[in-house]
């Protein structure tokens, strides 16, 4: 299988920056399912949750590679190149 992303020398050792999505939280709002940022550790919600921090937060700092933050789920997402890894 070939991986076409470039982006996997941003990921690094992170340590998660919370329990759920630090803007929801602060927001008082829910969310559906959470994303860890591989580049900082930042938490952000999906894109099927009502505010899509992890998506905002690839826009704000654009940092390429997050993954599945659920339990027992281990795949990547590159959001430049759209592609699972
Ligand atoms: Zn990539
Ligand atoms: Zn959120
Ligand atoms: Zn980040």
């Amino acid at each position: 299988m070939a991986i076409t992303c470039t982006h996997l020398d941003q990921i690094r050792e992170v340590t998660p920056s919370a329990r759920g999505c630090e803007e929801c939280v602060k927001l008082g709002e829910r969310w559906v399912e959470l994303r860890l940022c591989l580049t900082c550790g930042h938490v952000g919600c999906c894109d099927s949750s009502t505010h899509k921090h992890a998506t905002s937060h690839f826009h704000q700092s654009h940092h390429p590679i997050m993954r599945s933050f659920e339990p027992g789920a281990d795949w990547k997402w590159c959001y430049v190149d759209a592609v699972y890894l």
